[in-house]
C-alpha cells in the first residue's frame, strides 16, 4: 500500500483536488467539483487521459469531500481512506502568524479565520474546505500552505507603508506579498542552478495575476504585491499601484461605494480596463492589427514591469545572480520577454539571446535567454506551485 497525499484548492463554491503517490510525487488523479451549494452541482475527474463528468447536487464543502472520497474509492484510486497520509490546503493569507507551511490544529484554524478580513474573497471557501476535510478525515494531518509565508523575511523598511504606525500595530496594515509558493519554488530552483544558497534574484511571476519578488541572500527582501494582491504591477484585470486619492475622488464623481471601487480595481482595471482584453495573446494580436488601445496597454504593462525590475536592481546594488521569468506570460510569451529585455539591457548590461528566447516554449521548456557576456543570467523557469504544496504537505505531515 503506497502512501497518498491529497492537495486541495477550495473556493467559495468549488473544490479542486489532486491525489499523489509519495515519495514518487506521481499524480494519480485530479478533479474539481463546481457549483457547491447549487442544485446543479457537477464534478470532473481526470486520469490517464480520461475525463469523467458527473452531475449531482452537492450541498456544502463537507459533502464535496465525501463525494470526492467516494469517487476515489469507487474508481480504485484508493482502497481505503487510511492510505491518505496527509492533506495540503492552499491558503491565501497567513498574516504575520506564519512564515512557513504548518500543521492545522484548532488554533491555526482560528488564526486563518481571523485573517478573513485580509482575504475576504478567498478565505471563506478555503476555510470551508479545511473544515470539510477535518470532519471527514479527522485523523489525517492537514497542512496549510500560505501564499504569503515566503515573504515574511522582508525587513520592516520594506514591508511597512508610510501611514500612521497605529494602522500597522492595531489593524495589520503592511505589505504581506503573494505568489509566495511560486517565488519560493523558483528560489529553490535557482539555488540548485547557481549552486549556492545566498542567491540574489529578481523573480518575475507574470501571469494574469503578476508580482515580482526581490530575493537577497536567498530570502525574500521585497515584493510588489501588498496588503492584498491588488498592489504593484499592472495585471490582467487589476490596476496595480495607483494614487490612493483616486478612491475618494471617483467615489464622489461617480457616486459609487468603496466596495464597488475596490471591485472595479480588481476586476475591471489593468489590461482589461485599458484595452477591453486581459489575455496577453489577444492583446498582442490586436496590437499587431493596429489597435492603439492594445498597444498602449501593452506598453504600460511593459513599463510597469521594467520599473520594479529597476527598483530591485538598485535594492540589490546591482549584485544580481539571475533575473527569472515565470508563470503564464513569463514562460510562454517570448515577445513579452524581448520587450522587457530591450528596456533593461542598456542599464544593466544583460543582452538577449534572441534565438534561445524565441525557442521557449516552442522548442524548449526553459533556458537561459541572456548571452554569455551578460552581467547576469536571465532565465525562463516554469513555476510549479502544486509541487511546492505537495512537498511541504509531505514534509510537514511526517513531522
Ligand atoms: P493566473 O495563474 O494568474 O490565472 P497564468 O499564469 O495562467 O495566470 O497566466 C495567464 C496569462 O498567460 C494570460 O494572459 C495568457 O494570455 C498568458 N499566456 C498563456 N499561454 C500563453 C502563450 N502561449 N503565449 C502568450 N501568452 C500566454
Amino acid at each position: 500500500m503506497k502512501d497518498k497525499y491529497l492537495i486541495i484548492n477550495a473556493g467559495s463554491s468549488s473544490l479542486k483536488f489532486s491525489l499523489y503517490e509519495m515519495p514518487s510525487t506521481k499524480e494519480i488523479v485530479n478533479g474539481y467539483i463546481q457549483k457547491i451549494g447549487d442544485s446543479d452541482s457537477f464534478y470532473t475527474l481526470k486520469y490517464k487521459g480520461q475525463k469523467v463528468d458527473k452531475e449531482r447536487e452537492i450541498k456544502n464543502h463537507k459533502q464535496a469531500v465525501e463525494v470526492m472520497l467516494e469517487e476515489l474509492k469507487e474508481n480504485k484510486f484508493i482502497t481505503s481512506i487510511d492510505e491518505i497520509k496527509g492533506v495540503g490546503h492552499r491558503v491565501l493569507h497567513g498574516g504575520e502568524y506564519y512564515s512557513s507551511s504548518t500543521l492545522i490544529d484548532e488554533e491555526v484554524l482560528k488564526n486563518i479565520k481571523s485573517l478573513t478580513k485580509l482575504g475576504p474573497l478567498h478565505h471563506p471557501g478555503e476555510i470551508a474546505g479545511i473544515e470539510g476535510m477535518m470532519e471527514v478525515l479527522e485523523n489525517v494531518p492537514q497542512v496549510a500552505v500560505f501564499d504569503t509565508a515566503f515573504h515574511q523575511t522582508m525587513p520592516k523598511k520594506n514591508y511597512l507603508y508610510a501611514v500612521p504606525y497605529s494602522w500597522y500595530k492595531e489593524n495589520g496594515v503592511r505589505k504581506y506579498g503573494f505568489h509566495g509558493t511560486s517565488h519560493n519554488y523558483i528560489t529553490n530552483k535557482m539555488k540548485d542552478h547557481l549552486k549556492k544558497d545566498d542567491v540574489n534574484l529578481i523573480i518575475c511571476h507574470i501571469g494574469s495575476g503578476a508580482s515580482i519578488a526581490c530575493i537577497k541572500g536567498g530570502v525574500c527582501y521585497d515584493t510588489t504585491m501588498g496588503l492584498t494582491p491588488l498592489d504593484g504591477l499592472i495585471m490582467g484585470t487589476r490596476s496595480g499601484s495607483i494614487d490612493p486619492s483616486i478612491l475618494e475622488y471617483i467615489s464622489k464623481e461617480r457616486g459609487i461605494s468603496l466596495e464597488k471601487i475596490t471591485e472595479e480595481l480588481n476586476k475591471k482595471s489593468g489590461l482589461i480596463g485599458l484595452a477591453g482584453k486581459n489575455d496577453f495573446r489577444d492583446l498582442s494580436k490586436a496590437s499587431q492589427k493596429g489597435d492603439e488601445k492594445a498597444t498602449l496597454a501593452l506598453n504600460m504593462f511593459y513599463n510597469s514591469v521594467t520599473k520594479y525590475i529597476a527598483q530591485y536592481y538598485f535594492e540589490l546594488e546591482s549584485e544580481v545572480d539571475a533575473l527569472v521569468f515565470t508563470a503564464g506570460i513569463g514562460e510562454n510569451a517570448y515577445i513579452f520577454r524581448e520587450n522587457i529585455m530591450n528596456r533593461i539591457s542598456k542599464a544593466t548590461g544583460v543582452k538577449l539571446d534572441k534565438e534561445v528566447n524565441e525557442s521557449i516554449p516552442s522548442k524548449l521548456e526553459k533556458g537561459i535567454i541572456s548571452t554569455e557576456d551578460s552581467s547576469f543570467e536571465v532565465i525562463v523557469e516554469p513555476t510549479n506551485e502544486e509541487y511546492m504544496i505537495l512537498m511541504d504537505t509531505y514534509n510537514v505531515s511526517r513531522g
